[in-house]
């Protein structure tokens, strides 16, 4: 089973999808990697979701990657005696550690690093972004703030302080609990949310090792501040539109999601596009233009993923939004003005053999045309550079490791094979043909690219090319 596109589609499982059935139909329909959001569910329901899509994995024989997303320090004011108050513009509201329920005058933020990372002028945002508050005054235990834009505030409600850099972890304890869960069950990526600098990628890869690659998040405008930083540290990052729209005006998103994949394909890490990509289809079973739109957009542009929240997860027609991404992609891909944009967006390879070998894929495929790529790898590193080069021709990732394999689902124009270990040359040579014929990727007479790292069995040595015509074996 082979996809007809390059671009990958992740999916949020939940209450409208996490069936054995769906998660089959979701599958077949186009999904690539599955994700399971920690802000959401007990650790019983994504240990059931988990053992579904492995299960989906073995039936259907194709590598799957699963994606765990932990929630991250979501900060949030304490309750009300009347369980909500209206506040109106330009009157006073305070915020202290007081734990007594509040009124029209105050309420309890039990986040004291909130109160020691203030300035005067720094703003609240209360409920999505939908209330606004500007801070006059603080100590250590209090601010009071007048507010700017007023709305209804109820009991727990989240806040966001955009303009602020706190001094905390972005992981908190139950990330903790929940991060080790989800590498118990052996996910593939580890998404952590609101990171704020390159710090917190370490702090992550210290407690992760080598049991999952880390996705680092991208939602606070710190962190945007420290994008190349933290796209060299972390294995992936995803533009996350949703929080990343309440910390900043919103007119700056569409720029800044450019911004991010240019950083991250020049760093040949995989980028995602994430929420309310679909998100009408929420309730109805077409999406609007602007949405399909959106969609296209992101492929233009040359992301690794586009991925689907509510859609899939509590929407009414999960199977319908995962079809009609993977049309709108399809379509994109066959567009000549794609492969010109993509190829005009391409970053300089870097000084290393293994990029050298990548690049000069181009150069062979103009003179003669390369049914796949086939790139042999441990880690997953090299076929992670070859489709840095976005190349026309599929790019084959075979490896040994299922774990590598499945890291691989996320991974622009990427199909992953396991095949056992090679010791030759010949052998290597052999199994590239046969693959390539058995998953469909080229007819007899064609020719494919290899390329491998000698000696065999270790990582980041690509160095060999070898081109091959299919032939009977
Ligand atoms: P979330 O992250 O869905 O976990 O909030 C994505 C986003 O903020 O866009
Ligand atoms: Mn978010």
């Amino acid at each position: 089973m082979r996809r007809r596109r390059d671009a990958k589609i992740i999916a949020t499982l939940g209450p409208s999808s996490n069936s054995l059935e769906k998660i089959g139909e979701l599958f077949d329909a186009g999904i690539d990697v599955f994700r399971l959001n920690f802000s959401h569910g007990s650790h019983e329901d994504h240990a059931r979701t988990h053992g579904f899509i492995r299960q989906v994995e073995q039936e259907r024989k194709r590598p799957i990657g699963i994606l765990a997303d932990l929630q991250g320090p979501k900060l949030r004011v304490g309750q009300f005696k009347n369980k909500s108050e209206e506040l109106e513009t330009s009157q006073h509201f305070t915020l202290d550690m007081n734990d007594i329920p509040g009124d029209n005058t105050r309420v309890c933020l039990p986040h004291p690093e909130i109160f020691a990372a203030l300035e005067v002028g720094s703003q609240l945002l209360v409920n999505d972004g939908k209330i606004r508050l500007r801070v006059l005054e603080f100590d250590k235990e209090h601010a009071k703030t007048e507010v700017m834009v007023g709305g209804t505030i109820s009991n727990n409600k989240g806040v966001n302080v955009p303009d602020v850099v706190l001094p905390i972890s972005p992981l908190t304890e139950k990330d903790r609990i929940d991060l080790e869960f989800a590498l118990s069950l052996e996910v593939d990526w580890v998404a952590m949310s609101f990171v704020q600098r390159a710090e917190d990628i370490t702090e992550m890869r210290e407690l992760v090792g080598q049991r999952a690659a880390i996705m680092a998040k991208l939602e606070k405008p710190t962190a945007i501040k420290h994008l190349n930083d933290i796209v060299q540290l972390s294995d992936s990052v995803m533009v996350a539109r949703g929080d990343l729209g309440v910390e900043m005006p919103q007119e700056k998103v569409p720029v800044i999601q450019r911004q991010i994949v240019r950083a991250a394909r020049r760093e040949g890490k995989p980028v995602v596009i994430a929420t309310q990509m679909l998100e009408s289809m929420i309730a109805s079973p077409v999406p609007t233009r602007a949405e399909s739109s959106d969609v296209a957009t992101a492929i233009y542009d040359g992301s690794d993923a586009v991925m689907l929240s509510a859609e899939t997860a509590a929407g009414l027609h999960p199977i319908e939004a995962a079809t009609a991404m993977n049309r709108i992609i399809i379509e994109v891909e066959r567009d000549v003005y794609y492969r010109k944009s993509i190829d005009a967006s391409l970053p300089a390879p870097g000084d290393t053999v293994a990029d050298a070998i990548s690049s000069s894929l181009h150069h062979i495929s103009n003179v003669l045309p390369l049914a796949a790529t086939f790139t042999y790898t441990e880690s997953g590193f090299s076929s992670f550079r070859a489709a840095r080069e976005r190349p026309e021709a599929p790019v084959i990732g075979c490896t040994p490791y299922q774990k590598t394999a499945r890291k691989l689902a996320l991974v622009w124009g990427v199909h992953a094979v396991l095949s056992a270990e090679m010791s030759s040359v010949d052998e290597m040579v052999e199994n590239a043909i046969n693959i390539t014929l058995q998953e469909g990727f080229g007819e007899l007479g064609e020719i494919i690219a290899i390329t491998a790292g000698m000696p065999f069995g270790r990582t980041g040595t690509t160095n060999m090319l070898r081109l091959t015509r299919l032939k009977e074996l």
